[in-house]
């Protein structure tokens, strides 16, 4: 039993990541066009018509440019919360609607992977994260938060491996080229996590027994995948004093190294 991730791209020019437990192949999200999904699934041995279903967190276009040519062409299952299908008909004028589960807020199962999603805060109709109990090993995927909340953390911890958000570093934003309005949505409670909330929620997870982190939808005016990392390191050396936790950095233009659990 084994679960296998590889974070095809990650940002805010595009999102999209392989989950499989060797017999079920998922998708989340799928912000990058249809092209690079097949690039970056035939260097793991597979194709679009092997994904089983995208899983999408909410409907901003950095997650599902790519959904239209996909569907197209593959007609692959497309999950999503009713909130979210109707957001990415409206964006897109597509009819994605039509393969939303009404029970999304609950646990459901695709082929043998358990997956939940959850309430994160984001200033889209209802984004989620998800966590997946695949191939006997737990695992989250938590982007997009404005903020870490009581659910999410609840949903998150004794996850093995979590891709977690580290949008911005607070001086880069604060001196970059963002306009008072577009800096004041990233900081909010509905915007994105800074490397310093995402370095303290790391910690709070290391606690609970995750060893593995990919740092992901990294801001590429606003952040440095070094300043990242640093901080979150940084932070979980101080709260526990190890050194044995596992780290990756997600970037936009390539794919990550292919995790295996
Ligand atoms: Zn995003
Ligand atoms: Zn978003």
């Amino acid at each position: 039993m084994s679960a296998t991730v590889c974070v095809l791209a990650s940002g805010s020019k595009g999102n999209c990541t392989y989950l499989s437990d060797g017999n079920t192949h998922l998708l989340i999200d799928a912000g990058i066009s249809c092209r690079r999904v097949e690039e970056g699934l035939s260097k793991l041995g597979r194709t679009i018509g092997d994904i089983d279903a995208i899983l999408l967190t909410h409907e901003h276009i950095d997650h599902t440019y790519g959904l239209v040519t996909i569907e197209r062409r593959y007609h692959t299952t497309v999950l999503a919360n009713r909130a979210t299908a109707a957001g990415v008909d409206a964006r897109l004028s597509t009819q994605i609607s039509q393969f939303c589960r009404p029970d999304f807020d609950t646990g459901f199962r695709v082929g043998g992977v358990y997956i939940m999603p959850f309430r994160t805060m984001h200033d889209a109709a209802c984004s989620v994260g998800y966590t997946f109990v695949m191939g006997g090993h737990r695992l989250s995927y938590v982007t997009d938060l404005g903020v870490v909340t009581d659910g999410v953390r609840q949903n998150v911890s004794g996850s093995e491996l979590v891709i977690l958000e580290s949008n911005h570093d607070l001086q880069m934003l604060a001196t970059g080229s963002y306009p008072p309005d577009l800096q004041a949505r990233i900081r909010s409670d509905k915007g994105h996590l800074s490397n310093a909330q995402s370095a303290a929620f790391a910690a709070e997870l290391a606690a609970t027994g995750t060893k593995h982190f990919v740092l992901a939808h990294l801001s590429e005016e606003n952040n440095t995948p070094a300043l990242a990392l640093q901080a979150a390191k940084e932070s979980v050396f101080a709260r526990l004093g190890v050194n044995d936790v596992l780290w990756t950095v997600a970037s936009q233009n390539a794919a990550s190294e292919v995790i295996e659990l």
